[in-house]
């Protein structure tokens, strides 16, 4: 089976845009890895876990909302928009570590879809993103991917070293940075606590 024929049928994920082997291949080892983590929070339900909360999802190369962000960050950025369409920078391959930038996108995708169903919450706020903020000492508002470290105290705030301190950059980039780095190097969290937090809130049956 071809790597596109296992995203689609294992994971539920749709392609669009000139996807090379390498691209899919990420994307399924990022599938995997988000997985085994899943199942590590609930033994037993990892797999359906991935199909009830990270299905469908549907992947862009590129494409128009990712050339809007990217002209008004004025660097390459991904963005997920509306709700669970992930546009990806066409160099994400390029980046440290790509399977981590697939995990973080995935985790805006899990805001939407554990938030409210009227508005995406990775926008406007009001999912999982907002109540891990709330944990971590800060208040959330405004727009949830420009608005700041929120209030959360230093103390709980992303070091430079877990990827030059993304995820104080607004609450929505503060849940996707603590998935990303639960899965990947769970050192790198700035409080140990958030492990069970995401276990309880995200990773329930
Ligand atoms: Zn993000």
């Amino acid at each position: 089976m071809s790597t596109a024929n296992l995203l689609r049928s294992e994971y539920g994920w749709k392609l669009s845009g000139a996807f090379n082997e390498t691209h899919l291949a990420v994307l399924l080892l990022a599938a995997q890895d988000l997985s085994a983590f899943a199942e590590a929070q609930a033994p037993g339900s990892g797999e359906i876990w991935m199909r009830r909360r990270l299905a469908p999802v549907h992947f862009h190369l590129g494409g128009l909302p990712q050339w809007v962000v990217t002209r008004v960050a004025a660097h390459a950025m991904s963005v997920v928009f509306p709700r669970r369409d992930v546009w990806l920078n066409k160099n994400f391959l390029t980046l440290p570590n790509p399977r981590h930038h697939i995990v973080h996108e995935l985790a805006h995708v899990l805001d939407n879809r554990l938030g409210p169903k009227t508005l995406p919450a990775a926008i406007f706020g009001g999912g999982p993103a907002d109540r891990l903020a709330r944990e971590m000492g800060g208040a959330p508002r405004g727009m949830r991917y420009s608005n700041g470290a929120c209030g959360i105290p230093p103390v709980n705030r992303w070091a430079e070293s877990a990827g030059g301190g993304y995820g104080n950059h607004a609450s929505a980039e503060y849940f996707a940075e603590t998935l990303a780095w639960a899965v990947y190097y769970p050192s790198n969290l700035p409080n140990p606590t958030m492990m069970n937090w995401l276990k309880a809130n995200v990773f329930y049956r």
